[in-house]
This record gives C-alpha cells, sequence and structure tokens, in this order.
C-alpha cells in the first residue's frame, strides 16, 4: 500500500520530488548536452542515415537523436538562434569536415574496390549501365563537394550543408 502511494507521488511529481530545485538530475534538456547529437540538431546523422547498408558507419557517439522526448525543444532553441550565436559553436563547420571525411572515405572504397577489379582483370565487372550511373554518381558528388566548399568559404553555412545533402 505504501509502496502504490510512493510509486504514485512518483509519477505525478517526479522521483526527485524530495531533492533541491538545483541538485535535480531532470533539468530540462539543452541542445549543447554533450548526448545531443550535433549533425542531427543540424540536419542529419550520417551513422543513422547509413544504417544496415553497405556503408554502416557504425552507432554515432552521440545517444540523443530526434526520436528523443525533447527533441522538438532543443530542435527550436538551436533554430531560434542567430547564426552569430551558432557560428560560436562550430557544429556547422564540425558537420561539413565529417561530411567531407566521408566523401574521402567513400572515394578511397571505390578507388580500392576499382584496382582490386582491375587486378583481377576482369575488365567487365560493370554494366555498361551501371558504369555510367557510377560515373554520373561521382561527377555529381565532385560538383556538390566542391559547391558546399565554395559556399562555405563564402559564409553559406547553410546552402553548403544543402549542397552536401
Ligand atoms: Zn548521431
Amino acid at each position: 500500500m505504501v509502496d502504490a502511494f510512493r510509486n504514485m507521488l512518483d509519477e505525478l511529481m517526479g522521483k526527485e520530488r524530495d531533492v533541491p530545485l538545483d541538485k535535480r538530475q531532470n533539468k530540462p534538456l539543452e541542445f549543447d548536452d554533450p548526448a545531443v547529437c550535433k549533425y542531427e540538431l543540424l540536419a542529419l546523422c550520417p551513422n543513422r542515415l547509413f544504417r544496415n547498408t553497405k556503408s554502416d558507419l557504425g552507432s554515432c557517439g552521440f545517444t540523443i537523436h530526434d526520436d528523443h522526448l525533447e527533441w522538438p525543444n532543443i530542435k527550436e532553441q538551436w533554430d531560434k538562434l542567430p547564426q552569430r550565436e551558432k557560428d560560436r559553436f562550430g557544429y556547422e563547420r564540425d558537420l561539413i569536415r565529417y561530411m567531407e571525411q566521408l566523401i574521402r572515405d567513400m572515394d578511397a572504397k571505390i578507388r580500392k574496390n576499382k584496382e582490386r577489379a582491375e587486378a583481377e582483370s576482369r575488365p567487365k565487372v560493370l554494366k555498361v549501365d551501371d558504369q555510367r550511373r557510377l560515373d554520373e554518381i561521382k561527377m555529381r558528388q565532385a560538383e556538390m563537394l566542391a559547391r558546399a566548399g565554395q559556399l562555405g568559404e563564402e559564409g553559406d553555412v547553410d546552402g553548403a550543408i544543402k549542397a552536401i545533402k
């Protein structure tokens, strides 16, 4: 009976109802919390985007993503910040760097696969259509990366992120 009452109080007032306000752990989440995925906050979390694909990047180092209850609040906090304030956190620069790293890794993988295919002397590894598509994708990727770099230099961070996406 006492337990049931305690549980009810926990539910109504939280487990920390007897802890002084400034000592409580369940403060509202802030966007700069170390557990919040900053990539997801800006645009998208690459680690989640490629999950269960051949390019699976493993799990994200951050644990809080858009399926968290308080996500809408912290997303709004972030979106409302003036650009100058956002720049101070450097999240956008970090995302662009991370994306560039991913593209470099992908290029290296493509190069390695190509070299291996050539070494195995199988000239027709890819069908003509597939090769054409791959060439197109690579060309487009290089274009967009160049564009992202250019926009980044011009200070158009939103544009750069869009280009990378
Ligand atoms: Zn993440």
